[in-house]
């Protein structure tokens, strides 16, 4: 299948996360990309187009898409990275929705991040809109070869993109790849299906009540303390939702795969977008999902045998070692359907 990418994808360095109050070592790195690409070993890779905005700009907020365009020069021309020292765009207060409302837009610019993000998770480097704005071309320009006539493409992408919300970002996610790749397969009706160890909360947030895309996610359980915490339990905003218990593994992991599948094939879509996580998967340090290499080679054959022209759009997977070779089972499972 073809395998399409933009090296603009790599600027993107969260240098690390806030996470209670700490910073910790940064997950979602642009080596994921590169060890991806390495054991695709694929000499023929298609490099993104670029694309205008029309179809970004029925996904998320335009006022979003302002702010994340200019957030790292603002930073950098308020000197914050010189005083205090903080060297990458990080709120420090958040439009809550209990401070009551309107909530207007703040002035200052340490105060703007926390208008759009919904977590201390997700920062913004130089380079971080180049990145997120080519992780789109790349989910747009699979898109465009499989309205071509490709069966399915698949969009090596970073960073990933199912958590970004309309009009905020969040869980290191600014811009929702998945979702415009969507809108852009001209499909009467579109499944998104989330693999990814967590729910997909901006996808099915962007799609609730859309008649023309409808969104499935298998996800291990909020309840059970996994981000996104607020959102993804079984029934949430008219998506099908699949949590699943910590330690899951391929045998209960496949069967909530396979019920997508047929919901998927029920509702009657035409098109699919596979958001593929691969951080289900035994050892990732993001999940406590349990499948092997095997259950998703497994789980490409269950959604390839959907039959449906296709984009896959890479989402998370944070085990160096392992996330090369799983993407590559789950892509050779669906071309082998
Ligand atoms: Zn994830």
């Amino acid at each position: 299948m073809p395998v399409v990418w933009s090296d603009r994808c790599l600027l993107h360095d969260p240098g690390r996360e806030i996470w209670v109050g700490l910073p910790t070592e940064a997950t979602e790195v642009p080596a994921r990309v590169d060890r991806i690409l390495d054991t695709l070993a694929r000499p023929d890779l298609l490099l993104a187009e670029a694309h205008g905005d029309e179809i970004l700009k029925t996904v998320h907020d335009e006022g979003l898409l302002r702010y994340l365009q200019s957030a790292w020069d603002e930073w950098q021309a308020s000197g914050l990275p010189e005083d205090p020292g903080q060297s990458r765009v990080v709120p420090y207060i958040f439009a809550h929705p209990g401070l009551g409302g309107p909530l207007v837009e703040p002035t200052a610019v340490w105060a703007k991040p926390g208008f759009f993000a919904y977590d201390t998770m997700t920062l913004v480097s130089e380079g971080t809109w180049e990145a997120a704005r080519a992780a789109v071309d790349v989910a747009l320009t699979a898109a465009d070869l499989v309205r071509e006539g490709e069966r399915v493409a698949y969009a090596c992408t970073r960073p990933p993109g199912h958590h970004a919300c309309y009009a905020a970002y969040g869980g290191s996610c600014y811009l929702n790849n998945a979702a415009c790749a969507a809108g852009a397969l001209d499909s009467e009706r579109v499944a998104v299906l989330d693999i990814d160890a967590h729910q997909c909360n901006g996808t099915q947030q962007i799609f609730a009540g859309n008649s023309k895309v409808i969104v499935g996610s298998v996800h291990v359980d909020p309840r059970a303390g996994w981000f996104p915490h607020f959102l993804g339990y079984a029934h949430g905003l008219g998506a099908k939702n699949l949590p699943l218990a910590p330690g899951s593994g391929d045998e209960e992991w496949l069967d909530a795969v396979r019920s997508l599948v047929t919901w998927t094939r029920e509702s009657g879509a035409t098109g699919l977008v596979v958001s593929l996580g691969v951080d289900a998967a035994a050892g990732d340090p993001t999940s406590p999902l349990e499948v092997t290499q095997e259950g998703y080679r497994e789980a490409g054959a269950v959604l390839g045998g959907l039959g449906l022209p296709t984009v896959i759009v890479q989402e998370g997977g944070y085990d160096l070692e392992t996330i090369g070779p799983l993407v590559l089972e789950t892509l050779l499972g669906f071309e082998e359907a």
